[in-house]
């Protein structure tokens, strides 16, 4: 499979003249790609060791205002730099774009060098590196669900979202014929992701109209989280390239079904699946029953970092595979929870609470941090749930708002345990501030009903 470019292949396709531009992107608090496009005769000379950005790239929201109220950054403080630097081990090829590379940063601070503990990247390679001194890599999956529209983004924001049309006009869920008419995005998708090195399995219709759904082969933690954010990127622009418009927003319609990003885990131990244990019950080992435990009793204290924003929990309804419940069960899509490969060396465990809007790096982050407290403490994992878990009302529920979930993080011990005072106050103030934001909005639904009526 071609794979990542190394420093000195970039060099040579740099001189030979078959790479111009060189994409210098780090991953904000969104999970965006964000940077500068850099000739590449620059970046090969200098600016490999690293370039700037202003601080409130990570102290921001999608519309990139300036909020109040961020310890780390403000116009008090005068809005400084970041320093991104390259890590040279993810250069890419972007086969979509004309003569481009890629090449992903860490953040850095601009003064000590030192990683900006509220990066996404930061974040996760700090739970990774918490989790190898216990003894364990962490391999991780991200399914990428979103939906297609048959007209650009371009003309759907001129129409003030009004023009809405799905690519294609029914439920699509494994269908070869729906999904044959969408080639002419999706090949394209497929070939370009894998030829930039990026393990892709597949693409299929899921279960609404317009609906589709991107697996990549499971990787390392921090791979997986880097080739989400590439993936969805591109996604977006090879869609765009083609003249239609691919939504990450969890839920479009109330009438349709939303859109979700699943999150597979498993724990290997000196290149052995450490989930794995055929002698016990489910093929699931100490280890995996102490992880998901952590996993499903911490799920409330993290939820925000699997739905961030007002829409997000639009998603969680009853009957739409959108799990609204802190239970586990054995392949069953009902339970947040899922226990996959049962009595197989595949043996997992599927987080299916997070919507299509998360950030790979950040729900990795807390999911991992959970995990390994569950190991800690040693935790005791409940029985499987069975049956229809939205009717169960003995199963606790996850929170329901983004206002509960704000609350949840803002209170939880564990996380302030792990993932540090600072950390956990930046976030929950991003959390606030996009509460803030809806809040103040007067919305079309209360014209509507309200207007003449009330
Ligand atoms: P489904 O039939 O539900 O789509 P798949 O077998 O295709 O399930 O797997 C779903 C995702 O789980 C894929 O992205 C796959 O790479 C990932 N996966 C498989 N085995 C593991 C594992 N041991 N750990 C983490 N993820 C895994």
């Amino acid at each position: 499979m071609p794979g990542t470019l190394t420093f000195e292949a970039l060099k040579a396709a740099v001189q030979d003249g078959s790479i111009d531009t060189v994409l210098v992107c780090f991953v904000d608090m969104q999970g965006r790609l964000m940077g500068k496009r850099f000739h590449g005769v620059n970046f090969v000379e200098t600016s490999y060791r690293e370039t700037h950005c202003c601080n409130y790239l990570l102290a921001t929201d999608l519309e990139m205002a300036t909020p109040h109220g961020y310890a780390s950054t403000s116009w008090e403080t005068g809005y400084g730099d970041y320093v991104m630097q390259p890590d040279l081990s993810t250069i890419r090829p972007v086969p979509w774009l004309e003569s481009t590379a890629m090449v992903l940063c860490d953040v850095l601070d601009h003064h000590t060098h030192e990683p900006v503990p509220h990066s996404p990247r930061a974040m996760l390679k700090k739970q990774i590196a918490r989790l190898e001194a216990l003894g364990f890599d962490a391999m991780m999956a991200t399914e990428l669900e979103f939906f297609l529209f048959e007209k650009s983004l371009d003309d759907i924001r001129k129409s003030g979202f009004s023009s809405l049309e799905p690519f294609s006009g029914y439920n699509e869920d494994y269908h070869i014929f729906q999904t044959t008419k969408e080639e002419g995005v999706m090949r394209p998708i497929r070939n370009h992701l894998f030829a930039a090195g990026l393990p892709i399995e597949n693409t299929k219709g899921e279960a609404e109209a317009g609906q589709a759904e991107l697996n990549i082969r499971y990787s390392p933690a921090l791979d997986c989280a880097d080739h989400h954010s590439i993936a969805k990127h591109a996604i977006k622009e090879i869609a765009w390239q083609n003249g239609r418009a691919a939504s990450f927003l969890p839920k479009w319609h109330h009438t349709r079904v939303g859109s979700s990003s699943h999150v597979h885990q498993s724990l290997w131990q000196q290149g052995e699946p450490a989930f794995f244990d055929p002698e016990r019950k489910y093929g699931m080992s100490e280890v995996m029953e102490h992880y998901m435990a952590g996993l499903i009793a911490y799920s409330s204290d993290y939820t925000y970092f699997l739905a961030p924003y007002i829409n997000s929990y639009k998603r969680f309804a009853k009957g739409t595979f959108a799990p609204t419940k802190a239970v586990w069960s054995v392949d069953n899509r009902t339970a947040g929870f899922r226990l996959c490969g049962e009595g197989t060396k595949g043996v997992r465990v599927e987080c299916r609470i997070g919507g299509s809007d998360l950030n790979p790096y950040l729900a990795q982050t807390v999911m991992l941090a959970a995990g390994i407290k569950g190991l800690e403490d040693k935790m005791t994992l409940a029985a499987a749930t069975t049956g229809d878990v939205y009717e169960d009302a003995k199963a606790s529920d996850i929170p329901q708002t983004l206002r509960s979930a704000t609350e949840s993080l803002r209170n939880s011990g564990f996380l302030r345990e792990c993932l540090g005072d600072d950390v956990v106050n930046h976030y929950t103030r991003a959390a606030e501030w996009e509460q803030e934001e809806f809040d103040r909005v007067v919305t079309d639904w209360e014209i509507a009903r309200g207007f003449e009526r009330a």
